[in-house]
């Protein structure tokens, strides 16, 4: 298919690398252009504008950090395209997502957050959560299974995929910061945090996610897969997701505070991860 990526970002570079990997022909644009290039030699067509990015594509995949970009960039890339199927795929919320419907309901908006990281976008092994019109998402799916190994379909409106992506930060953002918490709380009562590691392996509470959270941390080097920036971002989405619904959050609330103390000390462009030193020991 004819597909054009609007930011290459983290998540948009390594998604245009699986697209191109499973045989599309992939135009992409990003607003920082030394972040596109590198993919000219992957094989994709780097454009100097949105609009010379989407121009004859029958999918655009879009990529951006939050609502106020996706608006922007909408805005002038979407006259260009008027038939394509557009997928959103940034994480942006419901009320973000429901925002963008209303201001383009000239599009074929497909809700199309993504689970996953840098490696699983490298990959092209994301998990695509997707609502809106069936023969929209249809028409999209080949290029939807280039970058991910399985769709999750929310049902036919937009904004219930966003909805399930904040759930499943949430959860993401809540064990992420207990990977942290325990481990400082090891550090700080006396203890190696390597026993933490041990004590818990193989039983019901271990995951594959506390041994690569706390391989970075006992590094003591985050490089990014997911921002710190970005994972304060979307407690901040999420707890005002919950407020709006009226579901507690005390837990948000302290997920707020943690990772908005880590990104203030100056850690924002580190992994997630770094939200570790949101628990100094001692
Ligand atoms: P990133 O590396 O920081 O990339 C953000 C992208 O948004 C860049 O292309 C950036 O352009 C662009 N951008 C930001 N503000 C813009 C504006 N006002 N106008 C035009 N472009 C703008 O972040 P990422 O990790 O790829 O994340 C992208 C989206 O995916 C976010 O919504 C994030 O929450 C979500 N997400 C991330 C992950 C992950 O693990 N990384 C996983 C799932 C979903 P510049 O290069 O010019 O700054």
């Amino acid at each position: 298919m004819h597909v054009a990526v609007l930011g290459t970002g983290i998540m948009g570079a390594g998604m245009t690398r699986s697209l191109l990997r499973a045989g599309h022909d992939v135009r992409v644009w990003n607003r920082t252009a030394a972040r596109a290039q590198p993919l000219a030699d992957d094989g994709a067509t780097v454009a100097g504008t949105p609009a010379g990015a989407v121009e004859g594509a029958e999918v655009v995949l879009v990529m951006l950090w939050d609502t106020p970009a996706v608006l922007d960039v909408l805005g002038s890339a979407a006259g260009a395209a008027p038939d394509a199927v557009w997928l959103q795929g940034s994480t942006i919320g419901a009320d973000g997502m429901r925002e963008v419907a209303a201001a383009r309901p000239d599009l074929r908006l497909v809700d199309a957050p993504v689970l996953g990281t840098k490696g699983p976008a490298e990959q092209g092994t994301l998990v695509a959560l997707l609502s809106g019109a069936p023969a929209d998402v249809a028409a999209a799916q080949p290029a939807i299974d280039g970058y991910s190994a399985r769709s999750v379909y929310a049902g036919e409106r937009l904004g219930a995929a966003s909805a399930l992506k904040l759930a499943c930060n949430a959860w993401v953002a809540t064990m992420n910061a207990a990977v942290g918490q325990s481990i400082a709380l090891a550090e700080g009562l006396g203890l190696d945090p390597a026993l933490f590691l041990e004590a818990t392996r193989g039983g019901a509470s271990d995951t594959p996610y506390l041994h690569m959270k706390a391989e970075l941390i006992a590094k003591g080097e985050f490089p990014p897969s997911f921002t710190l920036a970005g994972a304060f971002k979307d407690v901040e989405l999420i707890r005002a997701a919950a407020r709006a619904v009226s579901v507690a959050d005390d837990v948000l609330a302290g997920l707020v505070a943690a990772y908005g103390r880590a990104v203030a000390a100056g850690h924002g462009e580190q992994d997630m991860a770094a939200v570790y030193r949101a628990f100094p020991p001692g």
